[in-house]
């Protein structure tokens, strides 16, 4: 049985006077002990987060793929780890539109962050262009083909399927189309990782809000969300939280 959990992404938000936030969404994730809740935050937020979270699970966004070296401005797992994250998000569509980051860095860094004990979010999804010209679901099994990172396995690893053209633009598939590419993904999955891919977790993420979580999680394969502008503050997160609980 996969546990939903709801993780937040907080992207370039978050200073410290943000830090009410995380304290109000630690408590609602304690009193919903049902349900697995965890935010992403800026690097910079990582151990101040931590620090009044009361066992919130706290991550990262990204990550280098190398333990070390010279990489001016980058971070590694061992520093991620070090500043009390426990978990990454890796290959985000964000990063692939701005940094260009391919499938492949995305399975060099989830490999990175599981070599430091990291929990890792894999994001795979396609462009409005490519739903538009039917290869939706091409596209998200050649992504999770390319990185899924070797012993994949539900303990530490979660996919996120996230349309991009769904992303931060209040436009959702429909219930059906979700649950359709959710069940292509575990079908993926299943032909990569065998009975494993029954523990693995697939989140949902666009668009997610208090008004649709509830009916995006009880779509089958959807195991819970991924969500940017409405885990900022504990007003919009709560609802959702609730919604998978
Ligand atoms: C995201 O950035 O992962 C995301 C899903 O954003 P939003 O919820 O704002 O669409």
């Amino acid at each position: 049985m996969r546990r939903k959990l709801v993780a937040g992404n907080w992207k370039m938000h978050g200073l410290k006077a943000q830090l009410g936030e995380v304290e109000a969404i630690a408590a609602e994730a304690a009193a919903n002990p049902g349900v697995d809740v965890a935010l992403c935050v800026p690097f910079t937020l990582i151990a101040p987060a931590v620090a009044v979270a009361g066992g919130l699970p706290i991550g990262a966004q990204d990550l280098h793929e190398a333990d070390k070296g010279a990489h001016t401005g980058c971070i590694s797992g061992a520093m991620l780890r070090e500043c009390g994250a426990t978990l990454t998000i890796v290959g985000h569509s964000e990063r692939r539109a701005d940094q260009h980051e391919t499938s492949h860095d995305a399975w060099a860094k989830a490999a990175a962050a599981r070599r430091h004990g990291l929990q890792v979010i894999l994001c795979c999804g396609e462009t409005d262009a490519e739903r538009d010209a039917g290869r939706a679901e091409r596209i998200v099994q050649s992504q999770i083909e390319k990185s899924l990172p070797e012993g994949a396995h539900g303990d530490w690893l979660t996919l996120a399927y996230e349309p991009r053209w769904a992303i931060g633009t209040g436009k959702t598939p429909t219930l059906d189309e979700i649950g359709s590419i959710h069940a292509i993904a575990r079908a993926k999955l299943r032909t990569m990782v065998g009975d494993a891919a029954a523990g693995i977790r697939i989140l949902y993420g666009g668009s997610v809000t208090g008004a649709n979580a509830a009916d995006i999680l009880a779509v089958d394969n959807v195991d819970g969300a991924l969500v940017g502008g409405a885990s900022l503050t504990a007003e919009k997160f709560v609802p959702i939280i609730r919604g998978a609980a």
